[in-house]
């Protein structure tokens, strides 16, 4: 295989560093490209080229119907490129490259999409008469772009995640420096080319792949940065959430979850135990809304549990790059170490061990970092395995002898960023989800991200909302501008009586 090469993009030009990131797949630790290593000052240098690129107005003032066409022919070569950059995924971060090619980068491109439309409707101005004003007067309430922007996105979906921070940010007419995850910068780097040849201008867009303590929080404290986007762990998100308070920047925060996934004594047993795989394993368990917690009804518990192991069997594991496998490694040695520890705790604290627990047998797994799909049953709500979010293949089974009593244990946790409800009787399944405490709920479903619907957490899933129609909200400010049509400033109330005072009759 040809080592790739990678240099950080900064103010349109392609710039090296004496220091490199070695970049390795996790399915088999061969080396796949190395990147150039931003340091702080690589990120002062990007924020320098995103400031001046907003002050020279050539992207802001664009108008949006033509920001929107570059945006849309952006998202056109992405998606010619797309089984390429599928390839690309699999090899950074050991997504089956099946998954890879609809969700990771398919997603990307129907997501660009949309922002090139929003950025047609978005109403940037609205104007009319001021009402309970005492004089002729017009008023404006423009949305300008907030100025120079910031993303700090993980490794797990390293494009699609990104792209719900740039897509929004371009499409209000901002520039933005986007800091990849230090595992996963190379489709964000063939991303930035294409928005080159696409003519994005110079300095509009910025990627520095660097250590999150370095680069990433130089981008979270900067005070030129105007706005901080952040999706990753809880833990780093409350960090960031104190660096982007020095300067009171805007933020938004995507971040950890621990799906409850309720099975109703109703469900489709055959439909559920699929759905319940797919919501929990894809991206072998590294997905921030996995269905993690599956919450199941007494009288179909032990039928349930039957069916859903008999179908983990038939799960297909091995190499990310050949289109029949459904499950790849986790993303790191360190990871799999983790799920591992936790497998453990499940063990230890008294969950039983009904599917899985190690790592797959045969010569294929000897390098590499797997895990096999594991499933724990008689799990408890207050185990570590139930509470923590372990971003890895495994499914904890609680069972729940009533509904109220489902929902209570659903809502019993930290996070709030998905939920589930499997059921027939649908009016049912919805009474259900109106009382879980999350910000999306997917009834006989998972995992169905929609660009035109909000996406976001309750609780400490995160702050503020990605993707939908208010999107662009979080991107710009709001400004008011009243125009006064009258000449007449003394027949305010509380106008100063500069001269004369008004006679009254
Ligand atoms: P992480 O928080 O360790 O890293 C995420 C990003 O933050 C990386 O780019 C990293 O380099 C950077 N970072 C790390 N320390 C930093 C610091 N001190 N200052 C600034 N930046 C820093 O997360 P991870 O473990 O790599 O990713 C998995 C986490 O992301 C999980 O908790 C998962 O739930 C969450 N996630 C959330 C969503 C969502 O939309 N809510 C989506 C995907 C992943």
């Amino acid at each position: 295989m040809t080592i790739r090469r990678y240099s950080m993009f900064i103010g349109g030009d392609w710039v090296d560093a004496d220091e490199r990131f070695e970049i390795r797949s996790p399915a088999t630790e061969e080396l796949v490209a190395t990147v150039a290593r931003g340091g702080r000052e690589h990120a002062d240098r990007a924020i320098a080229a995103a400031k001046a690129a907003h002050a020279d107005g050539r992207w802001r003032q664009t108008p949006p119907a033509e920001r929107a066409a570059v945006l849309g022919a952006i998202a056109d070569r992405l998606g010619e490129r797309l089984d390429e950059l599928a390839v690309l995924e699999a090899l950074e971060n050991g997504a089956p490259v099946r998954q890879a090619g609809a969700f990771q980068i398919g997603f990307s491109v129907a997501h660009l999409r949309y922002f090139a439309g929003q950025a047609r409707s978005y109403a940037f101005e609205r104007s009319g008469p001021l009402m309970g004003v005492p004089t002729l007067a017009t008023g404006l309430v423009r949305r300008e772009p907030v100025g120079v922007c910031a993303a700090i996105v993980p490794w797990n979906f390293p494009l699609l995640l990104a792209m719900w921070k740039i897509g929004p940010a371009l499409a209000a007419g901002n520039t933005i420096v986007v800091k990849p995850d230090e595992h996963t910068p190379l489709t964000l780097l063939e991303f930035a080319r294409i928005a080159q040849e696409c003519g994005l201008p110079p300095g509009v867009l910025n990627v520095v792949p660097g250590e999150g303590p370095v680069v990433g929080a130089r981008l979270a404290s900067h005070p030129d940065v105007r706005k901080i986007a952040f999706t990753g762990s809880t833990a780093v998100g409350r960090e960031i959430m104190r660096m982007a308070a020095g300067n009171v920047k805007r933020l938004t925060l995507e971040l950890g979850g621990k799906g409850p996934n309720i099975v109703l004594d109703d469900a489709d047993l055959d439909l559920t135990a699929d759905g319940t795989l797919f919501g929990c394993l894809m991206n072998q368990g590294q997905a921030c809304e996995s269905g993690t917690r599956i919450i199941v009804a007494d009288a179909v518990h032990d039928k349930f549990v039957e069916r859903l192991i008999e179908r983990t069997r038939t799960i297909t594991i091995g190499d990310p790059l050949d289109p029949a496998t459904d499950f790849g490694p986790v993303i790191s040695a360190e990871a799999q170490q983790r799920i591992l520890g936790y497998i453990d705790s499940g063990q230890a604290e008294g969950a039983t061990l009904a599917y899985g627990g190690g790592v797959p047998a045969g010569p294929r797994f000897e390098r590499g970092f797997w895990v096999e799909p594991t499933i724990f049953t008689d799990v408890r709500n207050d185990m570590t395995i139930a509470r923590e979010e372990i971003f890895g293949p495994v499914l904890a089974v609680i069972r729940s002898e009533s509904t109220d009593q489902a929902i209570r244990i659903a809502n019993d946790t930290e996070y709030g960023l998905s939920a589930g409800v499997w059921g027939t009787d649908h009016q049912r399944a919805l009474d259900v989800a109106d009382q879980l405490e999350a910000g999306t709920v997917w009834i006989n479903d998972w995992h169905m991200v929609n660009a035109a619907y909000p996406f976001g957490g309750y609780k400490q899933s995160g702050l503020g909302r990605e993707l939908g129609p208010h999107a662009l909200d979080e991107y710009t400010e709001e400004k008011f501008v009243h125009v006064d049509l009258s000449g007449r400033l003394d027949r305010r109330a509380y106008a100063l009586l500069l001269s004369t005072p008004p006679q009254r009759e």
